[in-house]
């Protein structure tokens, strides 16, 4: 018996200020719709989840695709990630430089390649072989961005001379501070599950503002930004990366749902996890087979939206 869709969406957790509020739940909103068109007409659950992160890849609210958060060099760095709960295949793309829709090359891996990863140059090659054209990296710079970048910039080299002032000498000239909640935002991704049972995920970031060139985040990492198993779960999270990392939190959070719990109790708990255990920020979406989902964060607001057939709802808080 085919499986009734569902979709998740999300574009990033943070304190998401007022004035950009409606953009946010546009750019999720239009996101679940091109999602959704394709679980509609029996599409799978992978043409899905790449559909939609696309939406918001194209949309410059979003740190995702053009309009990223810039690296400390002023580039955009992209990374992004596709799994299929069905074959666990997966396709990642690290700090690439070239692509505007990173997730469309993570595709191309996932269904094209025996590998699984790849970065940079390697990663653009790949692409460009297998007909996805590349652009300039201006291209994906806006002048938003580089305002961002400039006034981080300058007020880091602030607090830098103060406090060498103050005699703390030996830190790094603009290095984010590393639980600095305005650097890490924006991020991308969804869940879905499709009319066969199978479910996937993927996510989508320009990482985090002001990072090194060459840092990778969660977002792309297995496990870490995005999972997908038919037999646990689909996640996909945001938020300050490396503390994400270190708790390999999707993978986690579906450990939990493949132990029997639901996706709303392990969202909620991989939350107060990652708050409690390295004091680390974001939010994070999760769908398991039976369709149930999950939508939590530990941030003040987290942009999300999702869909079934009896239901479409869409905000910028998720009240357990
Ligand atoms: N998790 C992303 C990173 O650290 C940033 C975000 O989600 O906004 O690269």
């Amino acid at each position: 018996m085919p499986t009734d869709p569902v979709l998740v969406v999300h574009g990033g957790a943070w304190a998401i200020p007022d004035d950009v509020v409606d953009a946010h739940i546009r750019g999720v909103t239009n996101a679940l719709a091109a999602g959704w068109r394709v679980l509609e007409r029996g599409g799978s659950s992978l043409d899905a989840v790449e559909e939609a992160v696309v939406i918001m890849e194209d949309d410059e609210t979003f740190d995702a695709g053009r309009g990223s958060f810039l690296n400390r060099d002023g580039k955009v760095q992209l990374d992004a990630l596709i799994m299929d709960g069905a074959t666990l295949r997966a396709g990642g793309v690290g700090c690439v430089e070239h692509l505007r829709n990173p997730v469309r090359a993570a595709r191309k891996i996932l269904s094209e390649s025996p590998h699984v990863y790849f970065v940079g140059e390697g990663a653009e090659k790949f692409a460009a072989e297998h007909g996805i054209p590349l652009c300039k990296n201006e291209d994906l710079v806006i002048p938003r961005e580089v305002e961002r970048l400039r006034q981080y910039q300058s007020e880091a080299a602030q607090r830098d001379l103060s406090q060498s002032d103050s005699g703390q000498v030996g830190k790094e000239l603009f290095a984010p501070a590393a639980d600095d909640p305005t650097i890490s935002l924006d991020t991308v991704g969804a869940v879905a599950l499709d009319r066969d049972g199978n479910i996937a995920a993927a996510t989508s970031t320009g990482g985090t503002l002001n990072k090194a060139p060459g840092r990778l985040g969660d977002s792309s990492l297995i496990g870490c930004g995005c999972y997908a198993d038919n037999e646990s779960a689909a996640a996909s999270t945001t938020g300050w990366g490396e503390p994400i990392m270190k708790l390999v939190l999707a993978k986690w959070t579906a450990d939990r749902i493949a132990a029997g719990n639901l996706p709303e109790w392990a969202a909620q708990e991989a939350m107060s996890y990652l708050k409690q255990r390295v004091n680390g920020h974001g939010g994070i979406i999760v769908l398991n087979r039976e369709g149930h989902i999950g939508i939590a964060h530990n941030t003040p607001r987290m942009a999300w939206a999702y869909r079934t057939f009896k239901k479409q709802d869409a905000g910028i808080v998720r009240e357990s």
